[in-house]
């Protein structure tokens, strides 16, 4: 039985900027393209929006209705975030 790595990592909502820490896992023998990603444990105001054993395609979505990647891949400073389009 493989021991699998555990890890938190915190959620940033960059729309309301709430936040909270997920506690991950991935298998610890990690195979080509199969890592069998997964959150055990989402915080509250967050929820799996598409579920996937990538965390490059895990997308979560914020109470607010925002959807984001669980790794995502820039990361912007304080203050530089892109302005947001209002419709
Ligand atoms: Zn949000």
């Amino acid at each position: 039985m493989a021991a699998r790595d555990r890890y938190s990592r915190k959620l940033e909502c960059a729309r309301c900027g709430h936040s909270g820490f997920a506690d991950a896992s991935e298998n610890d023998d990690k195979r080509d393209g199969d890592i069998g990603f997964r959150i055990d444990d989402m915080p509250v105001g967050f929820r799996p929006e598409r579920p996937s054993g990538n965390p490059a395609e895990f997308m979560i979505r914020c109470n607010c209705g925002n959807v984001f990647r669980f790794l995502q891949k820039t990361i912007y400073a304080p203050g530089g975030e892109p302005r947001r389009r209002n419709a």
